[in-house]
């Protein structure tokens, strides 16, 4: 990933003697960092939140009905709709009948899922698990969707995504978030993934990848150095190319739109 050594050549390592005391860092924290460090501010110190919206309340009720439903051990179309109706969050929309709208989307995606869900032939080893791995004096933290076993053995770190911007395997190949969690898999649960995955649950269709430990490791050293930028907490700057769609841009002092 050739931006990667930029980045980190335009924010030097500490002195050993200046190195800071340890902070917890996630994907999540991490890309608000990269994306504009002042956004990063505002969230994880000041405890700034944005509203919910349709997409992102929808994209929460189908992660958590995906996990209802494996946990419960579900096989029916039914038992799936079933546990999407007592996961769906209320929240973020400007009328019921946006509601109802979004709400009918969910239930295709669903529907979508369960066909897909039909074909394969793997195991769910595990669900919704949260892992922790030390990295320097900081803590790397996660929570994969979900880990499967297939038929020859080897185990498949699965993202599932609720959107449609589908990425290509190139793309998948370098996704930092994905990277991550293959590292949680091996560094925090002690199990080591041969595949990582996007799961496009509306569109019923997954990108695999090998699991790129060379890759991984250029995302601990950036893991790293972003986490001594924040453990330092010296300069939060804010980045004005991101404003257009941060989700703080309604209330932030230094956005530029
Ligand atoms: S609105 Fe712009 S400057 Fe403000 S936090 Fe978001 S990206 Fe950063």
């Amino acid at each position: 990933m050739s931006w990667i050594p930029e980045w980190l050549e335009k924010n030097p390592a500490p002195k050993k003697q200046a190195r800071p005391v340890g902070v917890e860092i996630s994907y999540s924290q991490l890309r608000c960092y990269l994306e504009c460090p002042w956004q990063f501010k505002l969230r994880y110190k000041d405890r700034w939140r944005s509203a919910h919206t349709p997409a992102s309340s929808l994209g929460v009720s189908i992660h958590r009905t995906l996990e209802a439903y494996h946990r419960s051990h579900g096989a029916s179309l039914d038992e799936l709709q079933q546990a999407y109706e007592e996961c769906w969050v209320h929240e973020g929309f400007p009328d019921p009948a946006t509601q109802m709208e979004w709400y009918r989307k969910g239930e295709d995606i669903l529907e979508k899922f369960f066909e897909a869900e039909k074909e394969c032939e793997s195991s769910i080893e595990y669900l919704e698990r949260e892992f922790f791995f030390p990295l320097g004096p900081h803590m790397v933290r996660g929570i994969v969707d979900r880990i499967d076993k297939r038929p020859d053995g080897t185990l498949e770190v699965i993202d599932y995504k609720s959107h449609l911007d589908v990425k290509t395997e190139d793309e998948v190949k370098t996704n930092l978030q994905l990277l991550i969690y293959g590292l949680g898999a091996q560094e925090g649960m002690g199990v080591e993934p041969s595949w990582l995955s996007l799961y496009y649950v509306a569109l019923g269709k997954k990108v695999t990848v090998g699991y790129n430990r060379e890759a991984a490791e250029e995302v601990l050293q950036l893991l790293e150095r972003v986490a001594d930028c924040i453990a330092l907490g010296k300069k939060f700057p804010a980045e004005p190319s991101f404003c257009v769609s941060c989700g703080l841009n309604d209330r932030c002092t230094m956005a530029v739109l």
